[in-house]
């Protein structure tokens, strides 16, 4: 069996699934967040009634991250709504923008959307803050009401986006029906070259499958290849596979997932338990691709979908009008990092946007130095807009006073994962996807950039 198939036969007490069988599966972890948790509670209240109690309150997670910054009153309610169910389940794990539990919230925009409105439990993105907060476990299965929750796989877990309606059945059953995917599998071989990242890994790949190519398929990465990604860029990989219409994205366990799963679970105190699926000699594929990592190139998806691929140097003739970096795909420190690499002692020459995806993102960067200057101070000093409040903000469009949102038609190159029409915003606008190196670059020189320009040999 694949591993997805292996995950979902012991999640359902079978010793053997193939594609196509539909099974019961238990469910380890349920994650929700303020734009789908408020529905997914109406439902488990509709169907299970008013006083009813979830299934095992240590197995969901709530993380309020979408439309958190925001004036936008109804938006602000839906947090509210979390918080009231949190206290009535008495649900451990919420990662709420206040830390009165008894509190409401209300942005104030008065404080403008750069400096911190958020207390110390806050979580940021949902599927990095899962990461960061100790609750991703080889071997697990992982439901969560956001079609990134495939992100998850990089941890050799299966996981996978569900509407509110089953994630509502899930609360209160702890179980749902899944029918088996097919796999592909994407069998990575060299390293990454200078100038390249993850995230032109999955543009590669998506380029080559399509916007619909692994369409409820699990998109499984193995071969030698993979020891060269580190967890953030296999968290990269994964979180795109629905971007080609995946069911889910999944890698095999080796040292680093256990690395980085032993100190997050062991720092938060999460479940330090579990036990990892590994690759079986007789695995049947629908479809099998080499790639060879090492002959890869700054690679974009163009307007209109994330399956749209052209190299970077290729389109050196398009304009910009804004850079923005940020999201579960490229909000991450080391995506900071790398776009920092770039940018230092440099000017941005459009309006650059930054929102970190958590507020240790923001912790590190403020606290990571380099020739006595914080990669905060870096960033800001070459005219970068950072905000401290870590979120979605204009990944997803947001409301009109949302952070980085493209409000007028506009060209803007992004290190986040959807670029569909309308998508960050205005439906004029065009979004191009790329690494945060060719964000950087692109920043740099006001239309799109082979970040390789940039970096010496
Ligand atoms: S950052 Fe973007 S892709 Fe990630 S969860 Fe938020 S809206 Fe979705």
């Amino acid at each position: 069996m694949t591993l997805t198939e292996k995950l979902l036969a012991r999640a359902s007490g079978k010793t053997f699934v193939q594609p196509g069988d539909n099974v019961w599966v238990n469910v380890d972890v349920l994650m929700t967040h303020d734009v789908c948790g408020p529905g997914t509670i109406g439902v488990f209240k509709r169907e299970f009634g008013k006083t009813a109690k979830v299934w095992d309150k240590n197995r969901v997670v709530i993380i309020p991250d979408h439309y958190i910054f925001t004036s936008d009153s109804m938006s602000n309610r839906n947090v509210d709504i979390l918080r009231e169910f949190v206290r009535e389940q008495e649900l451990p794990y919420f990662y709420d923008v206040i830390d009165d539990i008894n509190g409401s919230w209300k942005f104030d925009s008065t404080k403008g959307l750069l400096k911190q409105q958020y207390g110390k439990n806050f979580g940021g993105v949902c599927h990095t803050a899962l990461a960061y907060r100790g609750h991703l476990r080889p071997g697990e299965i992982l439901l969560g009401t956001d079609s990134h929750t495939c992100m998850a796989g990089a941890f050799n877990q299966f996981a996978t986006g569900i509407g509110n309606t089953d994630a509502g059945f899930v609360l209160g059953t702890g179980k749902l029906l899944l029918k088996v995917p097919e796999t592909m599998r994407f069998y990575l071989e060299g390293e990454i070259p200078k100038g390249v990242m993850a995230k032109d890994v999955i543009l590669h790949i998506i380029g080559m499958i399509g916007f619909e190519g692994a369409t409820y398929r699990a998109m499984q990465y193995e071969g030698p290849g993979v020891s060269s990604l580190d967890m953030d860029d296999r968290m990269t990989i994964t979180n795109m596979a629905i971007e080609a219409g995946g069911k889910n994205g999944i890698f095999p366990c080796d040292d680093q997932t256990l690395a980085y799963v032993n100190d997050r679970t062991s720092s938060n105190g999460t479940k330090s338990t579990f036990t990892p699926v590994d690759l079986d000699q007789d695995q049947k594929f629908c479809y099998d691709a080499k790639v060879d990592l090492s002959k890869l190139e700054p690679t974009i998806a163009q307007h209109p979908d994330p399956g749209n691929r052209a190299l970077a140097k290729e389109l050196g003739h398009i304009k910009l009008d804004r850079a923005y970096i940020g999201s579960c795909t490229g909000g991450k420190t080391s995506d900071f990092l790398a776009f920092a690499e770039i940018i230092r002692g440099k000017t941005v020459k459009i309006d650059t946007i930054g929102v970190p995806a958590t507020p240790d993102v923001v912790r590190e960067l403020k606290a990571l130095t380099i020739d006595g200057k914080t990669m905060w101070d870096v960033l800001e000093s070459s005219g970068v807009q950072m905000t401290e409040n870590a979120s979605c903000a204009a990944c997803l469009g947001g409301p009109q006073d949302t952070f980085g949102r493209l409000n007028t038609p506009m060209n803007c190159i992004s290190a986040t994962n959807r670029n569909f029409p309308g998508r960050m915003g205005n439906k004029e606008s065009k979004v191009f996807l790329a690494s945060p190196y060719t964000v950087a670059a692109s920043a740099l020189t006001g239309r799109i950039t082979d970040p390789r320009e940039y970096i010496p040999n």
